[in-house]
């Protein structure tokens, strides 16, 4: 720390993002991204875009935000585009948390939302999921604070139904209710619908997961007309040029294809059901997970003692030092070939350790 970084931030504890490395190529299984290229029409309208790179990106987003709006039924006004839905996670958290309205998130969930909690001085409460990892519904009805719940959940993949998550609306109707659907489209129902309904609902998504996008740093915000323009507040107040013009271009490409990247969902959910069939019969216990990753414990093997085995093997896989959850790692679905590799590794570390 330099003498000249204010004390504001003295005791600030960063995220930490998980490994990129460059130096070796690994079977990258950490990160949850997709196994896949972006679609072809997002590299060329991205390519084509680059030659127009000496000037700034729209401001207003306009035409990549009325083609979201198309593609989920919603009008233009009620959506905004981020870069990455960290962005707006961020902004979530400047808009909608202040001493009156603390935030609120499980103690087990996509550990972001403490790190922007305490970036913004925002106070803030963690409840504990379920013993089962499950996000105990009836702790949030009522609660009157701004909560977070990313669902499905990160990084057990588990999900709650938007039944629930209406019920956590209608009985904190002052509060804001930010659900991140970053993992979605693995299998998990979106409360989008709900957003026409409920003007205190924010739901998040990203084009990293699902879209092959995860490079290009592309997110959005769906939520009621006033909740958008709040958020458009604190973007024109940071960074109006916040998602640049090859993005933009990628974005708009990636929806134009959308049966690409509904192919792309099926076969990570069959690969996820292969995975976790075959570390089954390794005797792992797994999470029902939604999203793009499994998140498994072995009875015998301990989970740091995997992650690095397998790291020695060129596998990556994101393991957390953390309370309730160091058994375990979060395993990204990939490719077949990459989940094969990954149980043949398994196996193998498990015969050793006999
Ligand atoms: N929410 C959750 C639950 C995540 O796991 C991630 C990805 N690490 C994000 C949001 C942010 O993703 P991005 O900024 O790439 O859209």
């Amino acid at each position: 720390m330099s003498r000249f970084f204010s004390e504001k931030f003295a005791s600030l504890t960063p995220y930490t993002p998980g490994e990129q490395p460059r130096e070796r190529k690994f079977i990258k299984l950490n990160t949850n991204e997709s196994p896949f290229q972006p679609s072809a029409k997002a590299i060329a309208a991205a390519a084509e875009a680059a030659e127009n790179l000496q000037l700034y990106s729209d401001p207003t987003c306009k035409r990549l935000t009325e083609k979201v709006a198309e593609r989920y039924e919603i009008s233009p006004d009620e959506v905004i585009l981020v870069n990455g839905s960290d962005e707006v996670l961020n902004f979530a958290f400047m808009a909608f948390c202040d001493k009156r309205h603390p935030a609120v998130f499980p103690d087990i969930t996509y550990g972001f939302y403490e790190v922007f909690a305490e970036l913004h001085n925002i106070p803030y409460e963690k409840i504990p999921l379920r013993e089962d990892f499950s996000v105990g519904v009836e702790d949030y009805i009522g609660i009157h604070k701004t909560i977070f719940i990313a669902n499905p959940n990160a990084p057990t993949g588990m999900t709650i139904s938007p039944a629930d998550v209406e019920r956590i609306l209608q009985s904190n109707p002052d509060n804001v209710v930010v659900i991140d659907e970053a993992y979605v489209d693995f299998g998990g129902e979106s409360c989008v619908p709900l957003t026409r309904k409920y003007d205190n609902l924010l739901v998040t998504q990203t084009f990293s997961k699902s879209r092959s996008l995860a490079g290009a740093r592309l997110g959005f915000g769906i939520g009621s007309k006033a909740l958008i323009a709040d958020l458009h507040t604190i973007r024109y107040s940071t960074n109006p040029y916040n998602v640049n013009s090859m993005t933009l271009a990628a974005g708009y490409g990636v929806l134009c294809d959308e049966a690409y990247t509904q192919k792309n969902c099926q076969t990570v959910c069959e690969n996820r059901a292969f995975a976790m069939a075959e570390l089954k019969k390794l005797d792992f216990e797994m999470t029902d997970s939604k999203a793009n990753f499994i998140f498994a414990k072995h009875p015998v093997l301990d989970g740091g003692e995997l992650y690095a085995k397998l790291k020695e093997r060129g596998i990556l896989v994101r393991h957390f030092e953390k309370p309730r959850i160091r058994e375990y790692n979060r395993i990204t679905v990939g490719t077949r070939e990459q989940m094969q590799a990954l149980v043949d590794a398994v196996r193998q570390i498990l015969e050793e350790n006999r």
